[in-house]
């Protein structure tokens, strides 16, 4: 399979060539001829799997063909986002995969200042990445025109669910032209997601590239029971032994991820944080620090982490569970890509027992319990432990439009359904995946 026989023009094909792509991922191979066909689209992938380009070449394909209506040029493409770090990717992408064709990609966001992003809605714009917030700022100023959208792309739908943008979805899509093409990115098809292509989509292709929540088997899920106080020098202790290349770290709350950081560093553990309260700049330094491997560990919060191109890691620790279990897996798909073996760590306190349950029930896979040695917790994992309503931390408040309450549509507690394998045993963390039961489905 290659670029050529999905019916991509030359100047696409061009600069994915000197993109390096010479094959197509699955999910572009499978969406692609149907988006140039015209087709509504509702595609299930995760970030990682190519599905940027699954989107964008069909939409820049189909709008270099047409040529713009007469006068200032409105967007003819908007693409809704959840997070800033997406919009700042995804523009890059539409502007290296588009970079032979005239078109305009702009960005807009929230936490940037409205001038530049009115400048440039301005000077004339074919394709709009945009946070909905955002977006409705610059439509209620009257910067924002979309009644010449012909392509709508919802990406990475469910995650803008989660933080609360239903509402200013619907009112963007009030504005857009109902004749259009539809493209809708999640990493689920969950009722809600379903729900929003039955209301805004024309008769969708399905499109996935594997089964709902999938989690490749390459990995180990593992389980180092600790008490809440003792997780920091757990943390330390693992880092510390384990000769990981780079390790991505999740944290609850912006400022446990700094305060995590700063003690890292104090180790001697060299280790940068990102959360929303960091800068764009001090995001992109971070991130860039952590790829070149100047910083080998990256400790961040899960809006902050999500969508961002983080590149195939062997381990991902969990310092702190997740608050919505559906988390765990976007944090990670971050390892055991393409065949790869990767290893999922997470320090679990007796009180996150609850979550650790709910995480179990979704993940239908083994969960190995391995007790650190001079670590074990002073009373076992309670799996009936209440799960927090809001895990204190605001962090699932970074991009949600002021004043709009986070929908919950997950974290309810869930206390039926399978257990954790928990035999806990005595183990040092020395993490060999090779000692971790996998593949049997609880
Ligand atoms: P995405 O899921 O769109 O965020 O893409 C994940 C990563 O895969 C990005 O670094 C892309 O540049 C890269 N990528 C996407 N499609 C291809 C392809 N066909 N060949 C090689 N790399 C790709």
């Amino acid at each position: 399979m290659t670029f050529e026989t999905l019916g991509l023009s030359p100047a696409l094909l061009r600069a994915l060539s000197e993109t390096n792509y010479t094959v197509p991922t699955p999910i572009q191979a499978e969406a692609i001829p149907l988006a140039l066909a015209g087709h509504d689209l509702l595609g299930g992938a995760q970030t990682g799997t190519g599905k940027t380009a699954a989107f964008g070449l069909p939409l820049l394909q189909r709008l270099a063909k047409e040529t713009p209506p007469k006068g200032p040029r409105k967007p003819r493409a908007l693409i809704l986002v959840p997070t800033r770090e997406l919009a700042v990717q995804v523009g890059d992408s539409l502007k290296a995969y588009g970079r032979h064709l005239r078109l305009n990609v702009t960005t807009v966001f929230g936490g940037a200042g409205m001038h530049p992003q009115i400048d440039s809605l301005r000077r004339g714009v074919d394709i709009l990445v945009a946070c909905p917030g955002r977006l409705l700022d610059h439509m209620e100023n009257g910067h924002a025109k979309l009644d010449a959208v012909e392509v709508l792309v919802l990406d990475e739908a469910d995650r803008m669910l989660d933080m609360g943008f239903l509402p200013a979805m619907k009112r963007i899509l009030a504005r857009v032209p109902k004749a259009r093409q539809t493209l809708l990115f999640s990493a689920t098809f969950e009722p809600r997601i379903k729900a929003l292509a039955l209301e805004f989509m024309r008769d969708p292709k399905q499109v996935q590239v594997a089964a709902n929540n999938a989690i490749a088997d390459t990995i180990v899920h593992r389980v180092h029971p600790v008490d809440a106080g003792r997780k920091h020098d757990l943390l330390v202790d693992i880092l510390a032994t384990r000769h990981t290349e780079r390790v991505l770290v999740f944290g609850k709350t912006k400022h446990g991820c700094n305060r995590l950081a700063e003690q890292l560093e104090k180790a001697g553990l060299p280790a940068v944080a990102i959360h929303g309260n960091k800068s764009q700049a001090q995001r992109q330094k971070a991130l860039a620090a952590f790829k070149a491997g100047r910083a080998r560990i990256l400790v961040a919060t899960d809006v902050a982490a999500r969508g961002l191109d983080i590149p195939d890691l062997p381990l991902v620790i969990n310092h702190d569970l997740p608050m919505v279990a559906e988390d765990y897996i976007h944090r990670i798909g971050r390892t055991g890509r393409n065949g790869a073996s990767g290893e999922a760590l997470s320090l679990v306190a007796p009180e996150e027992g609850g979550l650790l349950r709910q995480i179990q029930r979704m993940l239908k896979a083994d969960i190995v319990m391995d007790t650190v040695e001079g670590f074990a917790p002073s009373r076992p994992i309670d799996l009936n432990a209440p799960i927090p309503k809001n895990g204190g931390s605001g962090q699932r408040s970074q991009g949600r439009p002021a004043g709009k309450p986070a929908h919950r549509a997950h974290g309810k507690p869930q206390v039926r359904g399978a257990q954790p394998h928990a035999g806990p045993k005595q183990h040092r963390g020395s993490g060999k995946p090779g000692s971790a039961r996998r593949g049997a489905r609880a």
